[in-house]
């Protein structure tokens, strides 16, 4: 095993291949608290990329509700369980990764779900993490009965438990994006990738007998635009871009601004060690252990500063962005009222207002001489 830094982990850990960065690297922000679980995405990945004979179960874009969802049934409580202690100390991570927990001979920890464990995608649905008394109603914050929404699609992590569990070297890492691939005409369907894979993107196709996985929409990428699962999305959750190692990070680089310089998007279960590159914006009415549990010590000061984004006009600026152009934004400013992208080549994308303009209209129309229905 090599040594390598982890930067989510604050430390050093082991890793099957030694440290080697791609010139840059894909990287997405989810802001759980504006999903609405209406699995667009799902559907718009499903249409793009698997609909064929074979990948019928498959969801390389999944929604699950958490606390109960999970798709496959257990793939996160599974590995929390067998990983043991998790604790942090000032930032850095003092618990085991999936790497550093194997037995002698393994490379990781890892289980492979069965077939009946992908039969339920919207397993626990709506589900809230206590019962509802008949009449009660929710205080964002305050309440006990609490669920959110997490979109999940491959992480592209910069140490992948798939490509460290190939044994046919069958997956790499792509040096100009850092999106992870699989090459089909390696693979011979030993599916250690999907035993491998914490978050469960790898999925076999018994059809071709090899493992396929979200390839982040790379022929939309290489030409500048945003997959088809942040394009398509309805609630304007995401926003995909680059992301730099902190000691590199750019306040004008989208990605880098949310995740290094605010801190306001987290990874996905960064004690599993791969240093994902999907961040997301923890929902800001769960309990912190469990935002802490799922998104690293950072979470309760990442919902304060969530919080503040209201009164913060470059914050809100940049959340204004997402969902606004097609095209991967690069480079952001907000310029008084205005939030303004550009895209990879320097090229202006959008203009937004941070806020739009509320108009107040009288409760009766002179012009027609009718009342107006819609004014409470
Ligand atoms: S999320 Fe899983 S499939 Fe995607 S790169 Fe990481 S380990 Fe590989
Ligand atoms: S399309 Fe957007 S809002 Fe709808 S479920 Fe997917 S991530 Fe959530």
């Amino acid at each position: 095993m090599a040594r390598v830094f982890n930067h989510q982990l604050g430390r050093v850990m082991s890793y099957w291949f030694p440290e080697n960065r791609p010139e840059r690297q894909f990287a997405a922000v989810f802001d759980t608290n504006k999903c609405i679980a209406c699995q667009t995405c799902s559907l718009a990945c499903k249409t793009t990329w698997t609909s064929g004979r074979g990948q019928e179960y498959m969801l390389w874009n999944n929604v699950e509700t958490k606390p109960y969802g999970f798709y496959p049934i257990g793939w996160d409580a599974r590995l929390l369980e067998a990983l043991g202690p998790q604790a942090w100390k000032d930032g850095v991570y003092e618990g085991r990764t999936i790497f550093e927990a194997a037995p002698a001979g393994e490379r990781l920890i890892g289980f492979a779900p069965e077939e009946l464990d992908y039969a339920h995608p919207n397993l626990g649905e709506d589900e809230s993490a206590a019962a509802v008394d008949k009449g009660a109603h929710l205080i964002a914050g305050r309440a006990n009965a609490w669920m959110f929404y997490a979109a999940r699609i491959c992480n592209h992590c910069t140490y992948p438990a798939c490509l460290a569990s190939c044994p046919r070297g069958s997956i790499y890492k792509r040096r100009e994006d850092g999106i992870v691939l699989i090459d089909q005409g390696r693979c011979r369907g030993y599916q250690e990738c999907v035993r491998g894979c914490p978050y469960k993107k790898t999925f076999f196709n018994p059809v071709t007998r090899t493992s396929e996985k979200c390839i982040a929409c790379f022929p939309k990428i290489e030409r500048g635009l945003q997959p088809q699962c942040f394009a398509n999305c309805i609630g304007k959750i995401r926003s995909q871009g680059w992301v730099s190692t902190p000691d590199a990070a750019r306040e004008d680089n989208p990605i880098d601004y949310l995740v290094h310089v605010r801190k306001v998007a987290l990874p996905l279960y960064p004690q599993f060690g791969l240093e994902p590159n999907v961040y997301y914006v923890p929902p800001v009415h769960v309990p912190a252990p469990f935002l802490v549990q799922m998104f690293g010590p950072g979470a309760p000061a990442a919902i304060e500063t969530y919080r503040s984004a209201a009164h913060d006009r470059t914050l809100a600026g940049l959340f204004t962005l997402f969902g606004c152009t097609e095209s991967t934004i690069a480079r952001f400013a907000v310029r008084g009222d205005t939030a303004i992208a550009w895209g990879n080549d320097g090229e202006e994308l959008v203009r937004v207002p941070v806020r739009e303009p509320v108009t107040i209209r009288a409760p009766w129309d002179e012009s027609l001489a009718v009342p107006r229905w819609n004014i409470p």
